[in-house]
């Protein structure tokens, strides 16, 4: 029920959990959060976000690319396998996802009949299934979203993080709303602005059926039918 994401100079992990606890009045079963680390390392629990805290506590959450999510459990039940984020089938794509992917089972039947193997019970594992799918014919992994949100009926806010492209986020969202937070060198991605208010006022609010990379320095905004948008970037008036 909330996404936060984080790509600059400072530790993502820092940003991601005191964004996630400023989200938790959303209400969630779940935490978990994904940290470009040497590799993607992925840390998640059923529970509350402290107890994820707690849990990592003598864990390298070191890190300046991350992104993090709590789940209301849709499809599978709370559960630390179920929660996200969740990662493609070579572990090297991953993704969190707040919505509904209301076509999953047909998704999942074909691409179980190509050999996926999943390891949740989720709609959103089989949407990053279905990227890495289409990342194997289309190397612009981009373009791989893009053309994967094309087959999703549904509603989604997801951020994704790649391992080969440890440098950048990719952000989409249709039905849910996505904020992104416009730094210095730096970009925060969340559900709504409050995890975002303390770090800049200048955001973006993500439009429906568009896709974002987000890179530290750069910010590169399309539609899902693939037209380029120039992103309006607004000052916020919200107080803390
Ligand atoms: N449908 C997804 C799930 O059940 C995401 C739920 C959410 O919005 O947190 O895992």
């Amino acid at each position: 029920c909330g996404i936060v994401g984080y790509i600059g100079h400072r530790d993502a992990w820092d940003i991601v959990i005191k964004g996630l606890k400023r989200l938790e009045y959303r209400g969630y079963d779940s935490a978990g959060i994904a940290l470009m680390n040497g590799g993607l390392k992925i840390h998640k629990k059923a529970g509350k976000v402290s107890d994820l805290e707690a849990h990592t506590l003598h864990e390298d959450r070191s890190g300046t690319t991350g992104m993090g999510h709590t789940r209301w459990a849709t499809h599978g039940a709370p559960s630390d396998r179920n929660s996200h984020p969740h990662r493609s089938g070579d572990g090297k794509l991953s993704i969190i996802h707040n919505g509904i992917i209301e076509n999953y089972s047909v998704i999942k039947e074909a691409l179980l009949a190509k050999g996926h193997v999943f390891s949740s019970d989720t709609d959103t594992e089989v949407l990053i299934h279905l990227i890495e799918d289409i990342h194997s014919d289309t190397t612009d992994l981009l373009e791989a979203v893009r053309l994967a949100l094309n087959e999703v009926i549904g509603a989604y806010a997801i951020v994704i993080m790649s391992q080969d492209s440890p440098d950048q986020l990719i952000a989409a969202r249709k039905g849910s709303p996505m904020v992104i937070g416009v730094g210095e060198g730096e970009y925060f991605i969340a559900s709504d602005a409050t995890p975002i208010v303390e770090y800049t006022k200048n955001v973006i609010y993500l439009k429906d059926s568009q896709i974002a990379l987000v890179k530290r320095d750069e910010l590169v905004v399309k539609t899902i039918d693939n037209i380029i948008q120039t992103p309006y970037i607004q000052e916020l008036s919200l107080q803390l």
